[in-house]
């Protein structure tokens, strides 16, 4: 695999020439999600540059994967389905963003550079659970609700002590 996703991207040529970029980029690659995702893992991506029938500069596509986070429950790791839709609107500044329907994300080009990894990171970062957690119910909450059937039956341990009343 070639690195083109740390080449800076064209985006009005792509966005000129109608271009579909496919691929996988390795999470090693966007710095930004290394602190929160456990093990490095692929995002498969597909991301169309052209004009939307309202004849805007959009790039449109998806994001999926599959990455392991901490669980903030039990403080394992829990795997994370991503399958994010891409929906942004392309303009040249910060003024440009008012003009936007409101289901298109900005992405403003001015003068900086824009990697094909970083836009995906961003779309991975939109597309990530803040407080990742496991969908059943995890050890730690579990114990605690043990403790709490404990505390509703104070005098289960004096269950042997009780007598039969005397006839
Ligand atoms: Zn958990």
């Amino acid at each position: 695999m070639f690195d083109q996703w740390q080449r800076p991207l064209d985006i009005r040529a792509l966005i000129r020439q109608g271009i579909t970029l496919e691929g996988e980029v390795s999470v090693a690659a966007m710095p930004r999600l290394q602190g929160m995702i456990l093990r490095d893992a692929p995002i498969c991506f597909s991301l169309s540059f052209g004009k939307n029938d309202e004849g805007l500069a959009v790039v449109s596509g998806e994001v999926e994967g599959r990455v392991e986070m901490t669980c903030q429950r039990c403080l394992k790791a829990v795997a994370i389905e991503l399958n994010a839709k891409v929906q942004l609107g392309v303009v040249e500044s910060e003024d440009g963003v008012k003009r936007l329907p409101p289901e298109l994300d900005p992405l403003i080009l001015g003068e900086g550079v824009i990697r094909l990894a970083d836009l995906i990171e961003d779309e991975v970062l939109l597309a990530l659970p803040a407080v990742p957690m496991h969908a059943y119910v995890c050890a730690p909450a579990y114990r605690e609700h043990e403790g709490i059937r404990r505390a509703e039956n104070p005098f289960a341990s004096l269950r042997g002590l009780v007598k039969p009343p005397a006839h």
